[in-house]
């Protein structure tokens, strides 16, 4: 006789119940780990089964919007009184409330607004993309990088991006033509192409007949063309020595980062709106202020212990199974009888830290033709990042005065706020000179110390990783853990809403099959 899948699922169940089932199918690889079916979800496939989803950041958000269209009974519990998590929009009335610093109110003026988390999304980021579009979530272009914007050595000598663009492949071409022309690469390359690969260093590094590479106008205009007969005439060069010796050259590069080419988008308003839109659009209950202080599995269902952060009244909830996007750096200490490797593991993930300043301020960069994109200036601010709106206007923006993760924001964020402010101010004067005054209503997020995330993002550690992210992509009992830490993007939203939606599948599938094991 055959055993068929449905033989095996019968006589599993029959002879150690549903769990015992689902544990040995598990096992079986009945469950595929990349099991992300929740696109083909049936509209009752959770008919009857409740979830806790904890946290309404984008991955409890997205995993709340799938369960309640394949009919699972959701109440969502978020410690925050908003939405969003890490998709976090601070503008006119918000507070930025850090551990062991005073709370900052920011009064930017109306549309000035700064996003203290996630900024950008690249145009490969097709799951977000797809829920902004679901949700009516409106998009414009974020424009990451500015040929105007600057590269500063540490000796705060700028090179415009466009020269440092253009006069290193220049420079480069002709090194490599010369190299070709001297037959130094005769052993390399075929005599055909050869012949084909000078005519395209001469146009990919703008170089003259002799292959020599004199200045080019793509690196910025010594006198610009104007009417009648001014023609426009090229800078001279920067020297190769030059380029090479600016510390920052290879920033010159950052928007070849896949993740950082054009084109990419933000939300008109602020990256909350995407959590916005998720809130509108899922009709189950979202309690906010509701802070997870213990989770206990007992018999066939899940008790949650919450406290209400407003009333200060604890309350419980008890659901069949549990969706957890509780950050590892605050779910370690979360009183949860998980097993213990999961414990060790959960325990055991490092995350990076992260800061940004912001300041509101009027546009003097636009007078330097810097719209949008980044300069990069090293150091413990690391950057300047200009803002993307209400270009060409005498509208007050919001100017990013330091971007910074790793060790220098570790450092960064252990000074006083009033000197993490002073620099970042210090290193816009340094770059646009006698503009850090205009700089006002400082806001500074040192993620290492902001409540229910104490962390940037998950850095996982290389000796234990593959071992504790593996465990953690499983569920513990009825408890499953998602989030952007669980996925290959834990630096991005997209990595979070395809932790969630393989966790959507991997949950459905469980309940299927335990339907299959009782029906016998
Ligand atoms: C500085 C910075 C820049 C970034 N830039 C980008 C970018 O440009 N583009 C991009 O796509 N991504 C970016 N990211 C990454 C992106 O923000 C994250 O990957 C994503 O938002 C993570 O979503 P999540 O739902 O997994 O986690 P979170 O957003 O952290 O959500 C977890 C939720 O759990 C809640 N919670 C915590 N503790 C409790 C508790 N005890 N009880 C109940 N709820 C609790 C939190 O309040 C939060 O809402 C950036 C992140 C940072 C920090």
């Amino acid at each position: 006789m055959t055993i068929t899948r449905r033989h095996l699922i019968r006589k599993l169940g029959t002879i150690g119940g549903t769990g015992a089932a689902f544990g040995a199918m598990s096992a079986l690889g009945f469950f595929p780990r990349n099991a992300a079916a929740f696109a083909a979800l049936p509209a009752d496939a959770g008919r009857g089964v409740r979830v806790a989803v904890l946290g309404a950041g984008i991955a409890g958000l997205t995993a709340a919007y799938e369960l309640e269209r394949a009919g699972f009974a959701i109440t969502v519990l978020e410690a925050r009184d908003r939405l969003g998590g890490r998709s976090w929009t601070v503008k006119n009335g918000s507070r930025i409330e850090m551990q062991g610093e005073d709370t900052q109110v920011c009064s930017f003026a109306e549309n000035v607004y700064f996003n203290a988390g996630p900024a950008r999304i690249p145009s490969h980021h097709e799951a977000l993309l797809g829920y902004c579009r679901k949700l009516g979530v409106a998009l414009e272009v974020e424009v990451n990088s500015s040929r105007s914007a600057f590269l500063m050595g540490d000796d705060g000598k700028t090179l415009q991006m466009r020269a440092a663009v253009n006069d290193t492949r220049g420079h480069v071409s002709e090194l490599l033509a010369k190299a070709l022309n001297q037959g130094a690469l005769d052993t390399a390359l075929s005599a055909e192409d050869k012949e084909k690969l000078l005519p395209f260093l001469k146009g990919y590094g703008d170089l003259d007949e002799n292959f020599t590479y004199g200045g080019s106008e793509r690196s910025g205009y010594a006198t610009a063309p104007g009417a009648f007969l001014t023609k426009g005439t090229a800078k001279p060069p920067v020297p190769l020595a030059e380029l090479l010796a600016n510390q920052r050259i290879s920033s010159a590069l950052f928007d070849e980062t896949i993740t950082m080419q054009a084109t990419m988008f933000q939300p008109v308003g602020g990256m909350q709106q995407i959590a916005e839109g998720f809130g509108r659009a899922i009709a189950a209950p979202i309690h906010r202020n509701a802070e997870v202080r213990e989770i206990r599995t007992r018999g066939d269902s899940v008790t949650i212990a919450w406290r209400n952060t407003a009333t200060r009244q604890m309350n419980t909830l008890e659901a069949d199974y549990v969706l957890c996007t509780v950050p590892l750096t605050v779910l370690a200490k979360i009183d949860a009888d998980f097993s213990s490797p999961v414990k060790r593991a959960i325990a055991g993930v490092p995350y990076a830290s992260s800061n940004k300043v912001a300041f509101e301020s009027p546009r003097f960069w636009e007078k330097q033709q810097i719209y949008g994109g980044i300069s990069f200036v090293g150091g413990e601010t690391s950057l300047v990042w200009y803002p993307s709106t209400g270009l060409n206007t005498d509208t007050p923006a919001m100017l990013l005065a330091c971007y910074v993760s790793g060790r220098d924001a570790v450092t960064f964020a252990k000074r006083p706020l009033a000197e993490q402010i002073a620099m970042a101010r210090a290193s816009v004067e340094r770059l646009h000179p006698g503009h850090g005054a205009d700089l006002a209503k400082p806001m500074v997020v040192n993620w290492s110390k902001v409540p229910y995330n104490m962390g940037a993002w998950s850095s996982w550690n290389a000796d234990t990783a593959v071992a504790d992210f593996n465990l953690l992509n499983q569920p513990d009992g009825r408890v499953y853990f998602t989030g952007a830490h669980l996925s290959q993007m834990p630096a991005w939203q997209e990595g979070a809403v395809l932790a969630a939606q393989r966790t959507v599948g991997m949950l459905a599938d469980r309940v299927r099959e335990t339907r299959l094991v009782r029906a016998g």
